[in-house]
């Protein structure tokens, strides 16, 4: 579709090469001026199309090298780095320090990008990762000698003296005491001066130091200037950025090439995702109308890094842990519809009624990522119920675009919980092959 400007100034162009440019004075001005606003338009649409998950969906599980996009090789550090260390350890940090040096090829120093803008997400992920394996260990419902890597981080909330007198801990008691705590405090230190591998690694006992300097944790223009760099190409949706990240995109609008001088980075790493100010302005307007923002939910922990912290109990196949999780998480915060659906996405393999009467709860909710999640979850469960209709109806109502985690609609309808990262898009195609089966399954 053209939009009316382009067509007035193509209309405009042609009329002017009629009076032998007449009105542009003969000097092209009219045949500029329509290039120039096509150019604008074909930006602006990139920047709208513009999604950091399927940049490393490109890649799919390759090993990243130097043809990699920035983007994709960030959103891999940003995803595996937080991973818990249950699955092939060893092959992940490799693939998290293969990035990270190719990163740090183009001028975006590893160690930045790890201690200083993943990492306080990382702190908050072991701790509620730990606090929620250690409640349910002195439940006896996980047998704590199973969890040997996570031993040093286990001891140190045994040793946090706010839980000494309280009988029966929960998940946010134990939270609250290790983030106000020691093991807080233990957890920056060992950010700061333990070797990547492992960090990484989720390793604190007996850790390797390292020997770092000031220089090494920041780009030349400070903290912020270096998670505005992360933030771009970790988050497409701009009201998951930080403040501070909004701000530099604006002054990066501006003026890009003395912007990236300021910042320290060349000038074709930031051209690498294209942005407009309006999506900013509106970013900016949405922040000041309070309609988003990620903001914490209890003990500053924000909705995004519980949900992260249950998909990597699943993704370890602690399918009861994360249950558990999400439960506690949805009990403290009964309105954030964010949580409902990733218990009700825990309860589809096991509890099909009470997975209903959680998606039941999201009946109406506004917030348009919730509204697609809900919809995506209420034809998966319809699917595992065998009800082809109902599943087809909820279809209709997840969106086109993102990247989610989901139970396989395939496996599914044959009664398997297999858990895939992957696309909306890609999950509409292999709901519709489920469909397909369930409908020729009760057919014959
Ligand atoms: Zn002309």
């Amino acid at each position: 579709m053209t939009d009316r400007v382009t067509e007035a100034l193509a209309r405009f162009a042609v009329e002017c090469a009629a009076r032998d440019h007449a009105w542009c004075a003969g000097e092209d001005g009219c045949a500029e001026a329509l290039a120039e606003h096509r150019a604008t338009v074909a930006t602006d649409a990139m920047a709208a199309s513009f999604d950091v998950s399927k940049e490393l969906l490109v890649y799919g599980g390759a090993w990243p090298d130097q043809t990699w996009s920035t983007t994709a090789l960030l959103k891999l550090v940003e995803t595996e780095a937080v991973e818990p260390p249950y699955r092939d350890p060893r092959r992940r940090i490799l693939r998290v320090t293969t990035a990270l040096a190719r990163l740090g090829e183009r001028g975006l120093p590893p160690d930045a990008v790890i201690r200083t803008c993943l990492g306080p997400t990382l702190i908050r992920q072991i701790i509620i990762h730990v606090a929620s394996v250690w409640v349910l260990a002195r439940e006896g419902r996980l047998p704590r000698e199973k969890l040997g890597m996570l031993e040093a981080w286990l001891a140190a909330l045994d040793g946090e003296p706010a839980l000494g007198g309280v009988d029966e801990p929960t998940l946010p008691d134990a939270v609250a005491a290790a983030i106000n705590g020691e093991t807080a405090r233990v957890a920056q230190r060992w950010l700061r001066s333990a070797s990547m591998a492992h960090i990484l690694g989720w390793r604190l006992d007996g850790y390797v130091e390292t020997d770092l300097h000031e220089a090494d944790l920041t780009l030349p223009a400070g903290a912020g200037a270096t998670s505005w760099v992360v933030d771009r190409f970790t988050e497409t949706y701009l009201d998951q950025w930080s403040r501070e990240s909004l701000d530099w995109e604006l002054v990066y609008l501006q003026d890009p090439r003395a912007t990236a001088e300021r910042v320290g980075v060349p000038l074709p790493l930031l051209e690498e995702r294209p942005l407009t100010q309006r999506q900013v302005v509106d970013a900016l307007s949405r922040r000041l109308s309070g309609a988003v923002g990620n903001d914490p939910v209890a003990q500053g922990l924000r909705t995004e890094e519980i949900v992260h912290a249950i998909v990597g109990l699943v993704r370890g196949d602690q399918l009861d842990a994360a249950h558990e999780l999400a439960a506690r998480a949805a009990r403290n915060a009964p309105d954030n519809p964010h949580l409902c659906n990733v218990l009700a996405f825990c309860l589809i393999p096991t509890d099909r009624p009470s997975a209903h009467r959680a998606l039941d709860r999201l009946d109406g909710v506004r917030d348009p990522r919730a509204q697609g999640t809900a919809a995506m979850n209420r034809a998966t469960l319809f699917l595992a119920d065998g009800d082809a209709d109902q599943a087809e109806q909820a279809m209709a109502a997840v969106p086109d675009d993102g990247q989610i985690w989901c139970w396989d609609p395939v496996a599914m309808v044959r009664g398997e919980a297999l858990l895939l990262g992957t696309t909306y898009a890609d999950w509409r195609a292999r709901a519709s092959v489920a469909l397909e089966q369930l409908r020729s399954r009760s057919a014959g």
